[in-house]
């Protein structure tokens, strides 16, 4: 038989994929009838209690593999990665249905001999289906905002996935935690310390500027990224200012360089004071005074607002002191690098 290879993960280990061929899918439906009680039952299927569901659910597994394999092998495939299963219940006019997706992105896959097959020339274990499937729900209950339980969460921590991560900034608070409270927690925080950091810094980054909290985990879990950080300064210089004090796990010269930019970045932004003639207090001479962006007035001696602290760069007191511990950070991490 042609080896043939289904995995749920985007990339094989070892396996050097040649061309992507595009995604494939297969719905297989079946009459909830058929199976009675079985929606009810969904949850509890897992638990290995019933034989006639597992097969049942086995063979609709199959046939959708099956289907994705024609489908691939059609347009010259040997391979299926990222594959992934959901089920669905469809109801209407009193009866129900029941409907198993499958897709994944069929590909050209240089399968050497090393690879273990099994039979049916597929890779896949059936705890990885459950595993999906188990996946597949918590994903849900995040989309639409419902309490996650304690076995969803160590199920999120023994199987860490970056989805949850996507699910958990954009449809839930940041956060997650096992009584369902929606507050920053060691739960996220171990989640993102079991995934590859450069898997999750493209997350984390992505989900900041609409989700602030996130700020708290770039710090709390060394998340420190120059680029993203540079950007986000080019956007928006407190998003920056609130990370500036995470760090990474190790700093390279090429960290160095991006992390000067983003003190000359600092140093550059915008003067958005408002520069103008008028009088300090009632009896003042008419003369040149800046207003501060929160709107008071003081002369151009000064080098920030004595009233609110803030500079014309609108950097208050602190985000200076923020800055400029930023910049001694750097200066040591050069030295360091630098064997001066
Ligand atoms: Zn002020």
């Amino acid at each position: 038989m042609k080896r043939f290879l289904v995995t749920t993960t985007p990339l094989l280990d070892g396996i050097k994929i040649q061309e992507y061929l595009g995604v494939v899918n297969a719905n297989i439906v079946i009459g909830a009838n058929v199976i009675s009680d079985f929606a009810a039952s969904l949850t509890d299927f897992f638990g290995g209690t019933s034989d006639s569901y597992q097969k049942r659910m086995n063979e609709m597994y199959e046939s959708a593999i099956k289907e994705l394999k024609r489908k691939t092998m059609l347009m010259g495939g040997n391979a299926i990665v990222s594959f992934n299963v959901d089920f669905d219940e469809l109801s209407g006019k009193g009866k129900s249905m029941f409907m198993l997706s499958a897709t994944g992105t069929a590909c050209v896959a240089n399968l050497n001999e090393d690879i273990k097959l099994s039979d049916n020339g597929s890779i896949i274990s059936a705890d990885n289906v459950k595993r999906v499937v188990e996946k597949n729900k918590i994903l849900k209950k995040l989309s639409s905002h419902e309490a996650l339980t304690a076995s969803d969460c160590n199920q999120m921590l023994a199987n860490p996935s970056c989805d949850y991560l996507e699910y958990i900034f954009q449809y839930y608070y940041p956060i997650f935690r096992k009584d369902g409270n929606l507050n920053y927690s060691e739960e996220t925080k171990q989640l993102v310390s079991l995934l590859q950091e450069q898997e999750v810094v493209p997350i984390v980054y992505k989900y900041y500027p609409q989700n602030k909290a996130i700020a708290k985990l770039i710090i709390g879990c060394s998340l420190f990224d120059p680029k993203s950080v540079l950007d986000l300064l080019s956007k928006d210089k407190d998003l920056a200012i609130d990370v500036l004090a995470a760090d990474k796990p190790y700093y390279n010269m090429e960290d160095v360089a991006i992390m000067e930019q983003i003190i000359k970045g600092f140093e550059e932004l915008p003067d958005i004071a408002t520069h103008t003639k008028g009088k300090l207090g009632l009896f003042g001479k008419e003369t040149d005074i800046i207003i501060c962006p929160y709107g008071h007035k003081y002369l151009p001696e000064n080098n920030c607002c004595p009233t609110c602290g803030t500079d014309v760069r609108g950097l208050t007191i602190d985000d200076r002191e923020i800055v400029e511990n930023f910049k001694t950070k750097v200066q040591v991490i050069k030295k360091e690098l630098s064997g001066n």
